[in-house]
C-alpha cells in the first residue's frame, strides 16, 4: 500500500502543537500538523487570557490561537483538518491513521493532543447535553442570559465559570462537593462576594431535571442527607480534564489517568522518534505558557533525534 511519508508529525492544534510546528519549521523539518476535533485546543473555548507573557494587556483565547496557527502557518507548517485515528508505533515510518481512512508514515510524531472536559457520568447529563447541559461556560453562558444557572466544580476553571456566568445570568447556584474549594485563594474571594452566585457546600448533584431541556437539578446534602431541587434553565460542568490519549494507550507509557510519562527533562516517551508535550503530558501545570514551552522541547528533541538517525 502507498501511503505519504512526512519528517515530521505533529498531532494536535493547542499551544503545543502550534509551538512544536513553529520550530520544527524553522529547523527545516517540515513539519504537517493535523488540527484534531477542537482546532485551537482548549483556549479557543475561553475569555480573556491575563497571563501570557508578551500580551500586556491581555488578549481573547480564541485570538491567541489563531495568532499560534498564523505564526505556524507564515514559518511554513502545513496545517491540516483531521483526527488521528489511529497509530501503529511497531514499524518505520511510524503510522497514524487520519479520519479512520488513510494512513500516513512519519520519521518522528510529536503528540500534543491537549486535554478534554470530564463529565460527572449521570444519564440526564448525557440526555441533556446541548439542551442546557455543558462544560463551557464561556461557549455557551450567552444562551442562559438573564436565567438562572447551576455549576458544579470547585477549581480555578468553575470559579472563573461561576463569576463569567455571574455577569450574564440573574444568578449562579455553585455545587461544591466538600466544605472547600480547591481553587486559589484570589479567586475564592471573588466568587464569595459576588452576590447573585449562592454556594452549595458538601453537595452532590444527583440528577437533572427536564426533559427536552434543562429545567432544574436536584442535589442532596452529604452531611444532613437532606435534598434540593434548584430551578435552573442551564447546568455547567467544570470538574476539570482528562488527558486525550486514548489512541496511544497500545504504545505508550502512561500514568494512571492516562498522562502520557516522559523522561523528565524531555519530551522523549517509551518509543523512539515519539515525544509528547502539553497537557497530554502534564497534569501539574496546565498552562498554556507551559504547553508553548513543551512543544518547543517537542520540536528539538525532535530535530535532534532526526539527525542522530541521519534523517534529517
Ligand atoms: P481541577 O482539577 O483543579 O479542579 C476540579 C474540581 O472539580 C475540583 O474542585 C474537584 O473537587 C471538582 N470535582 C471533580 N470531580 C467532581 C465530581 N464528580 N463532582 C463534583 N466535583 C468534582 O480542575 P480545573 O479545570 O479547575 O483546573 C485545572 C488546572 O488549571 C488547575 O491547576 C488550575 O489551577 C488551573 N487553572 C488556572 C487558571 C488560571 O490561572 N487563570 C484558570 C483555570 C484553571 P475536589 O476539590 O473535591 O477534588
Amino acid at each position: 500500500m502507498e501511503i505519504e511519508k512526512v519528517h515530521c508529525r505533529i498531532i494536535g492544534s493547542g499551544p503545543a502543537g502550534y509551538t512544536a510546528a513553529i520550530y520544527a519549521s524553522r529547523a527545516g523539518l517540515n513539519p504537517v500538523l493535523i488540527q484534531g476535533l477542537q482546532p485551537g485546543g482548549q483556549l479557543t473555548i475561553t475569555t480573556e487570557v491575563e497571563n501570557y507573557p508578551g500580551y500586556p494587556d491581555g488578549i481573547q483565547g480564541p485570538d491567541m490561537m489563531i495568532h499560534f496557527e498564523n505564526q505556524a502557518r507564515r514559518m511554513g507548517a502545513d496545517i491540516r483538518y483531521g483526527l488521528a485515528t489511529k497509530v501503529d508505533f511497531s514499524v518505520r515510518p511510524l503510522r497514524i491513521e487520519i479520519d479512520a481512512e488513510k494512513w500516513i508514515g512519519a520519521d518522528a510524531v510529536i503528540i500534543s493532543t491537549g486535554a478534554s472536559a470530564k463529565w460527572l457520568g449521570l444519564e440526564s447529563e448525557q440526555r441533556l447535553n446541548g439542551y442546557g447541559v455543558s462544560a463551557c461556560a464561556v461557549c455557551d453562558g450567552f444562551f442562559f442570559k438573564g436565567k438562572e444557572v447551576a455549576i458544579v466544580g470547585a477549581g480555578d476553571t468553575a470559579l472563573e465559570e461561576a463569576l463569567y456566568l455571574s455577569k450574564i445570568c440573574s444568578k449562579v447556584h455553585m455545587i461544591v462537593r466538600r466544605s472547600e474549594m480547591r481553587a486559589s485563594k484570589v479567586m475564592q474571594e471573588r466568587v464569595v462576594n459576588t452576590p447573585n452566585i449562592t454556594m452549595y457546600w458538601n453537595s452532590e448533584t444527583d440528577e437533572i431535571l427536564g426533559e427536552k431541556k434543562v429545567e432544574a437539578v436536584r442535589i442532596s446534602n452529604k452531611l444532613t442527607g437532606e435534598k434540593k431541587v434548584i430551578p435552573v434553565s442551564a447546568f455547567f460542568v467544570a470538574i476539570g480534564h482528562q488527558p486525550n490519549s486514548e489512541i496511544f494507550k497500545e504504545w505508550l507509557d502512561m500514568d494512571e489517568a492516562g498522562y502520557i510519562r516522559t523522561v523528565p527533562g524531555t519530551s522523549r516517551t517509551n518509543i523512539e522518534g515519539v515525544f509528547a508535550s502539553g497537557d497530554v503530558q502534564d497534569k501539574v501545570y496546565r498552562q498554556a505558557v507551559t504547553a508553548a514551552g513543551s512543544g518547543c522541547i517537542a520540536a528539538l528533541d525532535a530535530e535532534r533525534y532526526l539527525s542522530a538517525k541521519g534523517l534529517h
